[in-house]
């Protein structure tokens, strides 16, 4: 393959600083993650979106829950009442890219919430809720998962629209953090 359609550039992208390798084949350019054979991204992560902002310390948030690898926070902007975000530390722009280590040590702490925040908010039920890229419906792009308690008969409200008032927020977040020390 001549030289000019293989291996054009490797690059270091943003805070992640995850080594990339770029290569033409069939006309696709594809990009491919050094060392783990993980197949392509479409975009780089932008280390000043809100949740690496959040993560920072830099902006606040109605945070219930925090270890060395996650944050979790109240949805701004809740589907249904207790909407919660949970947003592991490290640096990828949704599922597409993530490290499935990364994947695999969430998944717990997601059933913990979901399983909290039902009991916290009363809810009949919970829907959980990951998007990718601007046509899967990704706002934000670092990665995080929605779990969403869900109430009989009651639909969501639109995704990212109408800013809840900050005290209900508060509020929420202290019976979930409440319900999480119940549960250990
Ligand atoms: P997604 O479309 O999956 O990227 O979802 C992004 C979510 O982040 C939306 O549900 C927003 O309501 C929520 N959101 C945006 N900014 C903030 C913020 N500063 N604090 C908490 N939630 C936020």
């Amino acid at each position: 393959m001549p030289q000019a359609e293989n291996a054009a550039a490797d690059r270091v992208f943003g805070a992640s600083r995850i080594v990339y390798t770029a290569h033409r084949t069939g006309g696709h350019l594809l990009l491919g993650q050094l060392g783990t054979g993980r197949p392509a991204l479409t975009a780089s992560y932008d280390a000043d979106n809100i949740f690496a902002k959040i993560l920072r310390g830099e902006i606040p948030c109605h945070k219930v829950y925090e270890d060395d690898n996650v944050i979790a926070f109240m949805d701004v902007m809740p589907q249904s009442a207790g909407h919660t975000l949970i947003v592991p530390k490290a640096a990828s722009r949704n599922l597409l890219d993530a490290d499935p280590a990364v994947l695999a040590a969430v998944v717990p702490l997601l059933q913990r919430i979901a399983v909290a925040a039902k009991e916290a908010f009363g809810a009949d039920g919970v829907s959980m809720m990951q998007f990718n890229e601007a046509a899967g419906g990704q706002t934000v792009y670092h990665l995080h998962f929605h779990v969403i308690p869900r109430y009989e008969g009651v639909p969501l409200q639109a995704h990212g629209r109408g800013m809840e008032d900050p005290g209900v927020l508060a509020a929420n977040a202290e019976k979930l953090r409440a319900a999480l020390e119940a549960t250990g």
